[in-house]
């Protein structure tokens, strides 16, 4: 039985619609009593997905009258969309929310609003709501499609709101206008939620169950970022390879992502994250036979001992996992491969944490995203006795950069002298005279040359430094 997602009714988006355009008088109305232009700025914290829903915040604020604006203090509302993973995170988003209290002083018209998924944590809502006064409003990931009426009670009725999760209708939003950040790389989310429920995680708890968008509605969308002259599409997912479960029998990622390399143009394809227990090696020769799908994996391992992957509910093993990159190394030449790596698990002992070491130096990957484990409010493994001391986890943490760094290093030292394909992005943020890129696995490259932002271009590779390649744009 095949139990399909809902879509959120078009009767009710169209509600929405009505909302922004009711914003859009009330702004209108204010900005020539003001004889200036009405402002936001969306603040984000987090993964990519929450990159991609502030794009859709943008494009709702834009479509209610409000211009961009360069930053905090130029903005006459200020939304602030939160990341819960860990708690540096939390601490981060909540420290930057204090500092506009002072800007809420200087300019009590000012709205701010906090969002996303620190506050889908009713625990969090009641601080934002206690502790910080100056907040106008706060909501959670699922009332993102509502900001229009949120915002319009708000400047009608002048209370503050403060909105839980549970009230809210978690189905899928389509039509919801976006204002993206670049205009040759997209996210494009093909999936939303999280049902794996792995011991030591709060995405779950704050994005819902899992939840696959139309196929129809994420071909239309590609096609469209094509004709746009989107260079470089990332697909998202909390684990894409389980898209399409519960609403489509014989159709799943590997197909998905088939169909939309064929779509015609020229443009790379991405997606993350993989899931390893859902990874197939039908996935793999799919990439492996599509040109247009980058030779880039993310497939987070998480720890190299089996015994802290059952504990962590992942539901893979050590042997499994390598199979499977083995599988993938020998399909796809040249595969980019990361991964993300936690230390300090309730329990880790010193030896589970040599077995992580030894399967970095035995998986060499390209780059990995590290993290210490934070402990998350209602997760199994919060409740463990055995939590370990801060300063193991970070001597744990500083041996795996360290190793990491070499394996990055000698990775690098490997493309010295090629030639590969980038697409720029313009000048470097570490030195201006140097021009920063993406090759097409993905890797970090900053180089000489005077390729536009947004154009393809060839670059040799002359140095190797542990986290970016170094390179010299070759012409002709
Ligand atoms: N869905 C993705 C991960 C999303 S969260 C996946 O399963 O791969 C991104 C990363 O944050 C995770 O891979 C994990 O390494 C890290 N993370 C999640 N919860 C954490 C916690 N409580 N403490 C530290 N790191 C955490
Ligand atoms: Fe969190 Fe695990 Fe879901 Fe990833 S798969 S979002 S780590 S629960």
């Amino acid at each position: 039985m095949v139990d399909r997602t809902e879509r959120i009714s078009e009767e009710n988006i169209q509600r929405q619609r009505d909302f922004a355009d009711k914003v859009r008088t009330v702004i209108s109305a204010l900005a020539s009593e003001r004889g200036r232009l009405y402002k936001f700025r969306v603040v984000t914290y987090g993964c990519q997905q929450n990159e991609a829903d502030s794009e859709r915040l943008a494009g709702m604020l834009s479509s209610m009258g409000y211009e961009k604006a360069q930053s905090e203090a130029d903005a006459d509302l200020i939304l602030v969309n939160t990341c819960a993973v860990r708690e540096h995170a939390e601490i981060r988003a909540l420290s930057v929310t204090g500092q506009y209290k002072h800007l809420k002083e200087r300019d009590p018209e000012l709205i701010i609003g906090v969002c996303g998924c620190m506050v889908s944590q009713e625990h969090r809502l009641d601080d934002i709501k206690h502790r910080y006064p100056y907040v106008d409003f706060a909501f959670g990931t699922s009332y993102l499609w509502k900001l229009p009426e949120i915002l319009y009670t708000k400047l009608t009725n002048k209370k503050r709101m403060f909105l839980p999760d549970a009230d809210a209708d978690g189905n899928i939003a389509e039509n919801i206008p976006v204002m993206r950040e670049s205009s040759y790389r997209a996210w494009l989310s093909v999936m939303y939620g999280c049902n794996n429920f792995c011991t030591y995680c709060v995405v779950p708890h704050v994005r819902g169950r899992e939840r696959s968008r139309y196929k129809e509605d994420i071909i239309a969308e590609a096609g469209k970022l094509i004709a746009d002259g989107v260079k470089d599409i990332t697909l998202l997912g909390q684990n894409v390879n389980s898209y399409g479960k519960g609403l489509y029998e014989g159709y799943g990622f590997p197909e998905l992502l088939e169909e939309i390399a064929s779509l015609d143009g020229d443009f790379t394809l991405r997606f993350m994250t993989s899931h390893p227990k859902d990874a197939t090696e039908r996935l793999i020769d799919v990439m492996a036979r599509n040109e247009k799908i980058a030779p880039q994996l993310h497939l987070p391992l998480q720890s190299g001992s089996d015994r802290v992957l059952e504990m962590m509910n992942r539901r893979y093993t050590l042997d499994s996992y390598i199979r499977l990159v083995d599988y993938a190394r020998e399909k796809i030449p040249g595969l980019t491969l990361t991964s993300d790596i936690m230390v300090g698990f309730p329990g880790e002992t010193e030896e589970d944490f040599e077995d992580t070491l030894s399967a970095l130096s035995r998986i060499k990957y390209d780059m990995v995203f590290s993290f210490i484990y934070s402990r998350r409010r209602n997760t199994p493994a919060a409740e463990r006795p055995d939590q370990i001391p801060e300063d193991v986890k970070g001597e744990r943490f500083r041996r795996m950069l360290a190793l990491q760094s070499d394996i990055g290093l000698e990775i690098n030292r490997g493309y010295v002298g090629k030639t590969v394909r980038v697409l720029c992005d313009g000048a470097s943020k570490n030195d201006p005279d140097m021009l920063a890129g993406r090759t097409d696995g993905g890797k970090n490259i900053c180089f000489k040359g005077s390729c536009p932002e947004g154009g393809y271009t060839y670059v040799k590779i002359t140095d190797a430094r542990p986290f970016v390649l170094m390179g010299e744009e070759s012409v002709g």
